[in-house]
């Protein structure tokens, strides 16, 4: 399969996913069947006045995977590629992640195809209002509860916030999480994800017995999840950043990078390529570089087949979704690479938004030291669940993730009386 085959079809990957672990977990046809496909998908076209004046409808997407764990929970992207298999392949990844974290959820997705480049802030308010306007009569604190993703702001989450709020007659906070602070956003939220996967990481480096302080890392992607990952192993570890690129390539200094200084160069000239001081090199070099700790922080399916046998690393730690084929799963797994899967290594976004939905609920507000703290309680233990899983079973780690989710999904959908 191509690379771009199996971006296309994400969710048959997913759905594979599924098949093995529930062939591990001996789990009867009628429960494989539940698991194989998504609860609800709503299709919403959106009309939006543009600044020209023109309407331009949108196509916008909601899809709820399964709730027999709680209100269903997953972000919204707004991408011209949006593509309603890759929702779906979200929302079940979105639903074993918050199974395995422990979360009280079941999974989500949505989306919008638009180019947010390409419009205005106020078209992009009107496009949010609408999508809300859309898909609002299946959301909210005790349905479904959706936050950003992919090129969707806190600025984006308050309007929706503002529309469910202006058209359920009062105010909704707990309806949507990653909002900004002074509407009831969390402390902690921004860089919950990396933070997340750097608990998983000190965990990892304990269990092979790496020296975090002495980790060389390379990360692909340097948004949001790759460049707060880099600052924080930096700060935090002293762990050396050696490698990290961006949709415009990668760059290498043996001697390590100083990532709070190659984050300022990306905002003022928008790549990390040109930073001072270091080789260019390609995507790719990145994923095969002579590193201890790889963290694919961007696209997904970029280790594959072609590449896996070549990538260096002790650990990879996927803080992307779906950077790893199952193909390059197998591989790494022989090759003797430690794998932190990506609905283990990135829950920590999903972890803080059920703090921020408990504080929209109950009024209550943590401090950003509490918030933290919860967040390496509910990560380690996370960790220590699905390893001790991978060992029991003898299994690598995104299998032993996925036995531990499906489990718990399953002895949900049994309590209820579903199967
Ligand atoms: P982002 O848009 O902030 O950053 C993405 C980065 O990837 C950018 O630096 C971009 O330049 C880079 N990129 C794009 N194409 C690339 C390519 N071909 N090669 C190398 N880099 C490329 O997004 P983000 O929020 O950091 O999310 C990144 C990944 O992490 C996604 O898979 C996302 O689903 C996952 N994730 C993010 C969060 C979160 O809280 N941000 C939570 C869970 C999972």
């Amino acid at each position: 399969m191509t690379n771009e085959q199996t971006k296309q079809n994400l969710f048959t990957v997913a759905q594979a996913q599924i098949d093995s672990a529930c062939e591990l977990l001996g789990l009867p046809a009628s429960i494989r069947s539940i698991l194989r496909e998504p609860m609800r998908e709503m299709l919403v076209s959106l009309p939006v006045k543009m600044d020209s004046g023109e309407v331009k409808v949108f196509k916008g997407f909601r899809v709820q995977y399964n709730d027999a764990r709680g209100p269903t929970k997953g972000g919204i992207r707004f991408h011209p590629a949006e593509d309603i298999n890759m929702v779906r392949a979200l929302a079940a990844w979105m639903t074993w992640k918050c199974a395995v974290v422990d979360l009280p959820y079941g999974g989500a997705k949505g989306g919008v195809i638009c180019n947010t480049k390409e419009m205005s802030k106020r078209e992009l308010e009107a496009l949010s209002r609408k999508y809300i306007n859309g898909v609002g009569r299946i959301l909210g604190p005790e349905r479904d509860i959706p936050a950003p993703d992919v090129y969707t702001t806190p600025e984006i989450m308050g309007w929706m916030m503002d529309e469910y709020s202006k058209l359920s007659g009062y105010n909704v906070p707990g309806m949507i999480t990653g909002k900004p602070l002074c509407i009831g956003g969390s402390q902690g939220r921004g860089d919950a994800t990396a933070r997340g996967g750097m608990f998983t990481l000190e965990a990892a480096c304990k269990h092979i017995g790496l020296e975090f302080c002495k980790a060389r890392v390379a990360i692909q992607g340097y948004g949001n999840a790759g460049s707060l990952a880099a600052e924080l192993l930096h700060s935090v570890h002293s762990a050396k950043i050696v490698a990290v690129s961006d949709s415009r390539g990668g760059i290498y200094n043996p001697n390590g990078l100083d990532p709070a200084k190659v984050l300022e160069h990306k905002r003022k000239t928008g790549s990390v390529v040109g930073f001072p001081g270091t080789i260019p090199i390609s995507n790719e070099d990145v994923l095969l570089a002579d590193v201890d700790i790889l963290v694919p922080a961007a696209l997904e399916s970029v280790i594959t087949s072609a590449n896996a046998e070549k990538v260096k690393a002790k650990i990879v730690a996927e803080l992307a979704n779906g950077p790893t084929t199952p193909d390059a799963d197998k591989i790494l797994y022989k090759e003797g690479t430690f794998l932190i899967p990506d609905i283990l290594c990135n829950a920590g976004g999903v972890t803080v938004s059920y703090f921020e939905w408990i504080q929209g609920v109950t009024g209550d507000r943590w401090s950003e030291e509490q918030v933290h703290e919860r967040l390496r309680t509910k990560m380690s233990k996370a960790f220590a669940d699905v390893l001790e899983i991978s060992q029991e079973k003898k299994v690598d780690m995104r299998t032993a993730a996925y036995l531990l989710a499906l489990q718990r999904v399953t002895d949900a959908m049994q309590a209820r009386g579903w199967v």
